[in-house]
Order: structure tokens, then C-alpha cells, then sequence
């Protein structure tokens, strides 16, 4: 993986109240969402920032993995999603020095991108998504 190819694509806020958070974004900064969507038991509503999302990530349930976050630490930035050049050889290249992967194979994720986690454990505490 190039880190000078690779750049922010999103960052994940987990919100308890979808409505509550956009409010704040239409009021403060003008900004409506380009869409929303259900995905990994959220709804996720994204708002586009020069080359850059913000994604709100509402749980639709508790035991979801949004739900459970909320509930052990509170809303807040709940992941950054990195765009590399080539998913399949950023998972292989992460496995291959010893970092761990939660999708060990590229999965579909919002917006029809292709995704892969990796582990806070890796990742000092912050948990990464990549796409391409
Ligand atoms: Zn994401």
C-alpha cells in the first residue's frame, strides 16, 4: 500500500438521533445529505465535504456494532475510512506485516463501495476502514 496514493474517503460519527445531527449540519453549515441508507444495521446519512464524507451512523438497534459502540462510549467519531489504490492488495500487504483484519476479504459496504476493516487492536485504538 502507497501512502502518498491513499487518501481520507470518510469519517464515521456514530449519532444517537439521525434528525437531532443533521439539524446541526443543514443550520450551522448549509449542508443537506447526499443520500441515505441502511447498512451493518445503521442508517447512515452522508454529507459530502470537498473530496471528503461525513458519514452520521444511527443504530437501528441496540445490539448492532453502532448500537454497541454507543453504548460503551458514548456518540463520536466511530471510524475513518481510508481510499487506497488497491483493496485487495492493501488487505494482503496488512496481513502480510502482521496487521489484523476483521474482513479478511473486501465486502460490500454504503454506497456499493467496496470496504475491509481493520482492528483497533492493529490500528492503536482507531478503527480503519479501507476502500478503493
Ligand atoms: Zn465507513
Amino acid at each position: 500500500m502507497a501512502p502518498s496514493n491513499s487518501q481520507i474517503a470518510h469519517i464515521g460519527l456514530a449519532v444517537e438521533d439521525l434528525e437531532t445531527a443533521l439539524s446541526f449540519f443543514k443550520d450551522v453549515l448549509g449542508h443537506e445529505p447526499t443520500g441515505v441508507e441502511s447498512a451493518d444495521g445503521a442508517e447512515i446519512a452522508s454529507l459530502r465535504f470537498g473530496d471528503v464524507d461525513i458519514e452520521l451512523l444511527k443504530p437501528q438497534k441496540p445490539d448492532s456494532p453502532i448500537g454497541k459502540f454507543i453504548a460503551k462510549r458514548g456518540p463520536g467519531i466511530h471510524h475513518i475510512c481510508l481510499r487506497v489504490p488497491d483493496l485487495d492488495a492493501a488487505i494482503t500487504d496488512c496481513q502480510s506485516k502482521g496487521y489484523q483484519m476483521i474482513d479478511a476479504e473486501p465486502r460490500t459496504g454504503a454506497g456499493g463501495h467496496r470496504i475491509a476493516f481493520l482492528h483497533p487492536k492493529s490500528t492503536f485504538g482507531i478503527l480503519l476502514e479501507l476502500t478503493d
